[in-house]
């Protein structure tokens, strides 16, 4: 692809399909379930760029270009998606980048940190304490005194233009989906996409939060995230807290079970820390009757899927 045309298609992206999921659980008790296709927006079939983190870099990415910025900077720990992707953005789009990593560097790497390496980008490892002042101005000074002018972006990437890519695809998949009630459900980890997405959502439409780490402080940030934006959020939004496996990164069996079962019915990956926990607790409450009769569930698809190179490489090949 040209230069001009990529950036092209990052200010307007082609609209993500919605798969249906036929599962006969939904038949029989009366509900339709889609998975939002967010993990097909990828560009050059790079694993790195897509799902969520496309949608919040997108007008980062814009902003950066236009503001005439040529280093992107972030932070993020040794598995972060977030890492991967503006890495793997900056190579696409031609921007230097640095990460800021948490913790030593793994003695024998990993996936994550080698694709951002060999995406060019500059990894510069950090001890806890120092990781902590990650939003400190006098930090980002420093940063910048080293690595001159630089766009930086958050951890996890959930900044207000993050939040704006969101709320574009809450109103994509409404718009694909015109029939009510509307229930749409996403992993959270900062909680910013689920934010986003609500405020792009219908008034009576329902977002369902599936945080995957443990403690239930998911619903303060997301109200955080929420009371920043630029108008007044008609949809409602719940967390629902039931379905993290025991926290970050965990799992059991069973879970490794279903989403190597989900991608040979359906074929489509599920990683195993975001969207496999997710559509999980999705069919656990259509099964539990959570969803009124008639309900349409548009499950997001938010990527992740160079994590499961990194999982596997760590717990031995469990996903197919
Ligand atoms: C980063 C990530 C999330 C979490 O997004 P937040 O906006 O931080 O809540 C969800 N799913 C996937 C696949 C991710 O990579």
């Amino acid at each position: 692809m040209l230069m001009e045309d990529i950036w092209e298609t990052l200010r307007h992206p082609p609209a993500t399909p919605l798969t249906p999921i036929p599962d006969p659980i939904c038949a029989d008790l009366g509900v339709r379930l889609w998975v939002k296709r967010d993990d097909l927006l990828q560009m050059g079939n790079d694993e790195g760029f897509l799902g969520n983190k496309w949608r919040k870099l997108q007008y980062n990415l814009l902003a950066a270009r236009e503001a005439g910025e040529q280093v992107l900077l972030t932070f993020g720990g040794a598995y972060s998606n977030h890492l991967a992707a503006v890495a793997a953005a900056g190579k696409l789009f031609d921007f230097r980048t640095v990460g800021i990593v948490r913790g030593h560097p793994p003695r024998e790497g990993n996936v994550t940190l080698r694709y951002a390496a060999a995406c060019g980008m500059d990894l510069r490892y950090v001890d806890r304490a120092t990781y902590r002042r990650k939003n400190e101005i006098v930090f980002l000074e420093e940063l910048r005194a080293q690595y001159g002018s630089c766009y930086v972006i958050p951890e996890g990437g959930s900044n207000a233009l993050a939040l704006e890519g969101c709320r574009a695809l809450g109103e994509e998949l409404a718009g694909q989906c015109p029939e009510r009630p509307l229930y749409v459900a996403t992993a959270c980890g900062t909680g910013g996409t689920l934010a986003g997405v609500a405020t792009g959502l219908p008034p009576g439409a329902l977002a369902l939060g599936f945080p995957v780490l443990k403690g239930g402080f998911m619903t303060e940030a997301v109200a955080g995230f929420i009371a920043q934006a630029p108008a007044p959020v008609e949809a409602g939004w719940r967390m629902i807290n039931d379905y993290h496996f025991g926290g970050f990164a965990k799992f059991n069996p069973e879970l490794i079970r279903f989403i190597n079962e989900f991608k040979r019915q359906y074929e489509i990956r599920l990683d195993p820390v975001y969207t496999g926990k997710m559509i999980w607790g999705v069919l656990d409450l259509i099964r539990r009757g959570y969803f009124p009769e008639g309900s349409n569930i548009v499950a997001i698809h938010t990527g992740g899927l160079q994590g499961i190179r990194g999982f596997n490489e760590r717990f031995g090949s469990l996903i197919l």
